[in-house]
């Protein structure tokens, strides 16, 4: 069971990654964007981060909404209305649940994946953060069919996640600014991938 102080946690887990890593976030997007990609995820994150102590008392699917709402007002970019949808589809995807099942969990990572693939519009293989969370949803869903408890089905869905976002390198970029480079997108890692596996890596290390 995952509980809201564990959701918290986990937000302010990511905050602290994207933080530490805004620069390396920002380089991959140099070689294939416009070289903003950490600093939209780090301004947008903390604000996320001051706004967490007064969050204290709701439950969690409020916590998810205010994310969201705070990550689309204040990112901007590419990144701001697909991380927000994210949120926003996680939240109600676990609507009145004090705490999450394995169940509830699959339920809240497939509904932020599919908010992103109807907003974004992006299918596997256009070197986008859907080839890192995609291939998370698929791994975690196929662990707590074979019985699995939330913590393990997600340390599947990072190992996941760390491929998926390997297998963008290769990858002709066929969405977002990177998409303008054409062959040249070839060769580097996707920056929102390597963000959207920041996100689920550090929800497992809450968990640990
Ligand atoms: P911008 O490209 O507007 O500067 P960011 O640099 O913050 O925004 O984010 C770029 C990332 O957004 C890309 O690396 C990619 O993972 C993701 N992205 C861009 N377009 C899409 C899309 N249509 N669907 C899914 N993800 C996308
Ligand atoms: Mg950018
Ligand atoms: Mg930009």
């Amino acid at each position: 069971m995952v509980n809201q102080a564990q959701i918290l946690e986990w937000l302010q887990a990511f905050a602290t990654e994207i933080e530490q890593n805004k620069e390396y976030l920002t380089e991959l997007d140099a070689a294939i964007g416009d070289a903003d990609h950490g600093i939209n995820m780090d301004r947008g994150f903390k604000k996320v981060s001051s706004q967490l102590p007064s969050l204290a008392d709701q439950d969690i699917s409020s916590i998810l909404k205010t994310v969201s709402m705070t990550l689309i007002s204040s990112i901007g970019g590419a990144s701001g209305p697909l991380y927000g949808t994210w949120f926003l589809r996680a939240s109600t995807a676990v609507a009145g649940k004090q705490e999450l099942t394995e169940q509830d969990v699959l339920e809240l990572l497939q509904a932020g994946l599919d908010g992103v693939l109807g907003r974004g519009k992006a299918q596997l293989g256009d070197k986008t953060m859907v080839d890192v969370l995609s291939p998370a949803v698929e791994a975690f869903e196929q662990a707590i069919r074979e019985g699995k408890k939330t913590q393990e089905a997600l340390n599947t869905a990072v190992v996941a996640a760390e491929q998926g976002l390997h297998n963008t390198i290769p990858m002709l970029a066929k969405k977002g600014r990177a998409s303008y480079l054409g062959e040249r997108s070839i060769g580097h890692q996707d920056p929102g991938g390597t963000s959207a596996y920041l996100m689920l890596k550090s929800f497992l290390e809450v968990l640990e």
